[in-house]
């Protein structure tokens, strides 16, 4: 099993972003990423696809997009698209559709920024989902970088500290966006949850003077998604993206806010009597099941059945659980960073059966 550590959704000067590919791939190289899914609004871009590198440093480059109707208003309901190898944009004034276009398609869809509230200080709208009838899509946002700022920025005095201090923004998944995950879960459904960056490397300026907030680099240090893969990432791109987004769709994954500290290494699995798991998977609560946490550093772990609290360890590194009884099985874990407790690893559940 390899971990990879991924930072999806962002935007090009293709759409509001205002970086190339070219800068993205930098800025990932930089940071030590293994791969970037670059989402623009409305456009499959063709061509950057493919492996950059730099200083014995690979990158991933797969191209999707975040989809919606742009004849709406106000602008909700964003749909952020993977592997579907086409253009989507056009089904996007109905959402069901859009979806299914998707699965048939083989693509796979992720609700954005579901809670998305409005800034004012920004004037910006709120854009949260609002067509929660919709079925079969792949997952949900959970943790969305930009939607973050526009939570916590109540006034320009906000706006201008996390402008210059953006490590002090990121807390934790919105409350509202947990609840609803759980939620979904409960009523059977299968959710994935990643986290993103919605990285946009916004221009700002006040007279003459002019500055890029929230660089690519930031966002890619810190609300990351980590795919387990069975193979290396190897020569052929294509070969790859069907890995990863295969084990994507099964929920082998977890988000790392990895700014406080690098969250490569947690490790969330099960042991059952006749076979073994890791998150996303499926076992059998028949002769009972250990779950098994590690984490990359000794944290504050919280271990939740259908959403509820069962057990929370303090400042501890691995941990361990036995169950007899069903339930969606999934893990948080915090830590103190800048003075503050804050979410650090959000993982997709084990359920066991
Ligand atoms: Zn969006
Ligand atoms: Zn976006």
């Amino acid at each position: 099993m390899h971990e990879l550590v991924v930072n999806l959704h962002m935007h090009t000067n293709y759409s509001d972003g205002s970086g190339t590919h070219h800068d993205i791939a930098r800025a990932a190289l930089k940071t030590g990423l293994d791969a970037v899914i670059v989402t623009d609004h409305n456009v499959l871009v063709g061509g950057p696809q493919g492996y950059y590198t730099a200083d014995k440093k690979r990158l991933l480059m797969l191209i999707a997009e975040e989809v919606h109707d742009q004849a709406r208003l106000p602008q909700k309901s964003h749909l952020l698209v993977f592997n579907a190898a086409r253009e989507m944009a056009t089904f996007a004034p109905d959402p069901q559709q859009l979806i299914d276009g998707i699965r048939r398609a083989e693509g796979l869809s992720f609700i954005a920024h579901p809670f998305d509230l409005e800034c004012k200080p920004i004037k910006e709208l709120d854009i949260p989902w609002e067509d929660w009838q919709v079925q079969g899509y792949t997952g949900l946002e959970l943790w969305n970088g930009l939607s973050e700022l526009k939570e916590r920025a109540h006034s320009p005095l906000h706006i201008l500290f996390y402008a210059y201090f953006p490590r002090f923004l990121a807390s934790h998944p919105p409350a509202r966006s947990l609840q609803k995950w759980d939620e979904l879960l409960n009523l059977g459904n299968r959710v994935v949850a990643i986290g993103g960056s919605d990285a946009h490397a916004l221009h700002a300026h006040k007279g003459p003077l002019r500055a890029i907030i929230y660089p690519y680099e930031y966002h890619f240090k810190t609300i990351n998604t980590h795919i387990f893969v069975p193979n290396p990432l190897g020569t052929d791109a294509a070969a790859d993206a069907r890995m990863l987004y295969e084990a994507l769709a099964a929920g082998h994954a977890f988000i790392g806010y990895d700014l406080p500290g690098s969250t490569r290494g947690f490790r969330f699995t099960a042991q059952g009597r006749e076979k073994d798991a890791i998150l996303g998977d499926e076992i059998s609560a028949e002769g009972g099941v250990t779950l098994k946490i590690k984490l990359p550093a000794a944290a504050e772990c919280l271990l939740l059945k259908n959403g509820e609290l069962v057990q929370r360890w303090k400042n501890q590194e691995t941990c361990s659980y036995i169950t007899t009884q069903p339930g969606i099985f999934r893990v948080e874990v915090y830590r103190r960073y800048l003075g503050k407790r804050r979410g650090w690893i959000f993982s997709n559940p084990i359920y066991v059966r």
